[in-house]
């Protein structure tokens, strides 16, 4: 009976990065393209790099 750790997906979207802007989006599935510039240069960060991601946010945040 472990299932109570798993946590629900929802909770857990993939990120990606868009190559040619650098902003990180995250969602369930790849996004057909960028929300920021438009292009079609999505890479998925692997997982266990929540720490690359949470950089990422920290860094966009801190230009807004
Ligand atoms: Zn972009």
């Amino acid at each position: 009976m472990s299932d109570r750790r798993r946590l629900p997906v929802v909770l857990v979207p993939n990120f990606f990065v868009c190559e040619a802007c650098g902003t990180v989006h995250a969602a369930p599935e790849r996004p057909p393209a960028c929300g920021d510039c438009g292009a079609d240069a999505l890479r998925p960060l692997s997982r266990g790099s929540d720490a690359d991601a949470g950089a990422y946010f920290s860094a966009s945040l801190r230009e807004s």
